[in-house]
């Protein structure tokens, strides 16, 4: 069941790597609660442009698709400043885009850790930065960051992504505390093992080893991460910065 809230009617929010996964079902939630959508993708015109089509089909009140790579600082304070100036400040961000290398820390390569950082850390801090003179300006503005349970609890083979993901919560914390004074919210929501193209990569073993771990007995779905995003970007959770909410099925309790 998607949750539904009448502020974020005509809210312009950006929504990191929405091509497909989490970031999809994130603009396909926000499009239905009518919301201005804004998608990054780093490749693939045609398919931003069908998303796009999809969104305002689906109840989106506009739509606009912007191409840059997020671990590239000049290519997306670029692209994002050039949007700002031409249809005024970001209301809601969601740094959802990143990537995984997973592999035990004896065969981690130099180029898989700085990667794996690149993108899921320094990409989050190059979006947030390049938005946040336009943020001074914006009314209610939420930044909700998809970090891991992983980055709380860590995981054996995932040294680089778990650490990538527990430094994307210190970034939060640090952001919500800068911003707080100018009402700018953020928040960050730690994912458990939801069903994407990045799960569908484990063998069937390792899927059922994980299924067996979580408390409620199965894999989330990408609706149940839109549902907090939707909540973190509204009005409703005004009073609610600097959080971390776990959204797992009860892996880490
Ligand atoms: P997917 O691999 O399905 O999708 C990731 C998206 O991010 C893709 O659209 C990809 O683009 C985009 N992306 C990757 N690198 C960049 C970049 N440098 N610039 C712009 N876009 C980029 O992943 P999920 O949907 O599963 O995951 C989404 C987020 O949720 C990630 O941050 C992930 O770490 C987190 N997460 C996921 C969990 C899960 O169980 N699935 C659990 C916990 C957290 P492209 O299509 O071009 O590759």
């Amino acid at each position: 069941m998607l949750a539904h809230f009448n502020d974020l009617k005509e809210k312009k929010v950006l929504v990191t790597g929405a091509l497909r996964g989490i970031g999809r079902e994130i603009a396909k939630a926000l499009a239905k609660n009518n919301c201005h959508v804004i998608i990054n993708y780093r490749s693939r015109e045609e398919e931003a442009v069908a998303l796009c089509k999809e969104l305002e089909r689906l109840g989106a009140s506009a739509t606009s698709a912007l191409c840059f790579d997020i671990s590239d600082a000049t290519q997306t304070s670029d692209a994002l400043q050039t949007y700002v100036k031409e249809n005024g400040p970001i209301e809601g961000v969601v740094n959802n885009a990143g990537i995984s290398r997973d592999q035990l820390l004896l065969r981690l390569k130099a180029d898989d850790v700085n990667v794996v950082i690149d993108t899921n850390l320094k990409g989050a801090i190059y979006v947030t930065q390049a938005l946040s003179r336009g943020f001074l300006k914006g009314k209610n503005v939420s930044i909700v960051n998809i970090s891991s349970v992983v980055g709380l609890m860590g995981n054996a083979g995932q040294v680089a992504y778990s650490a990538s993901k527990a430094g994307l919560i210190g970034l939060t914390k640090s952001v919500a505390k800068e911003l707080a004074s100018r009402k700018v919210r953020c928040n960050a929501i730690c994912p458990g093992f939801i069903t994407t193209e990045m799960t569908a990569e484990l063998d069937e073993k390792t899927q059922k080893q994980y299924a067996d771990s979580i408390a409620l007995g199965e894999f989330g779905t990408g609706e149940d991460i839109a549902n907090s995003v939707l909540f973190l970007l509204s009005e409703t959770s005004k009073y609610i910065t600097g959080e971390v909410i776990k959204v797992d099925g009860g892996i880490y309790i």
